[in-house]
């Protein structure tokens, strides 16, 4: 298993629509290891392959009620079935790091998806795993947490992360 480089705003691959996993293979199962030990290197709660530069539907999400690093859960080709409620609460993104914002999301949903033996399965989520689970796959399809602020906030934020970028090229 490796960590591997978490890609931030505004890199081209978390603007990425990614593709459908066609094939659970040898190195979609590496892939899901390695997003795992990354998610848990970087205190991530979920992680998209995009933001590893992956651009496939595979996202890893943190179950907190286990405590050691298989404490992970792998969807695969992940799809919202239906969503209920409105709530809005705080957010961060690994490839955002030093901005958080109030976010609106559904509160509660259905999620059908592959695990890592390729098996459909469904999941029903509430509160914040319903938020993660949207989060990450709001990833999949290229658009990141503050994007579903409204247009003032959203600008504020993608200047400043663009700022951010250019200065750490720089050093
Ligand atoms: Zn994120």
């Amino acid at each position: 298993m490796s960590v591997l480089p978490i890609r931030v705003y505004p890199d081209p691959a978390l603007k990425e629509q990614a593709a459908p996993v066609e094939q659970l293979d040898y190195n979609i199962k590496k892939l899901i290891e390695n997003m795992g030990e990354t998610m848990f290197a970087a205190q991530g709660v979920g992680l998209a392959a995009p933001q590893v530069g992956e651009s496939c539907r595979v996202i890893v999400i943190y179950l907190p009620e286990k405590k050691d690093f298989s404490s992970y859960m792998a969807l695969i080709n992940p799809e919202i079935i239906s969503a209920e409620g409105e709530v809005v609460a705080e957010e961060g993104c690994l490839s955002a790091r030093n901005y958080r914002a109030q976010v609106k999301r559904a509160q509660a949903l259905k999620v059908c998806y592959l695990n890592d033996k390729g098996a459909p399965c469904e999941l029903t989520a509430r509160d914040l795993l319903a938020r993660v689970l949207q989060h990450e796959i709001d990833h999949l399809n290229g658009i990141l947490f503050f994007e579903r602020l409204s247009r003032i906030k959203r600008d504020l934020i993608r200047n400043r992360l663009r700022k951010l970028a250019k200065a750490a090229a720089v050093d």
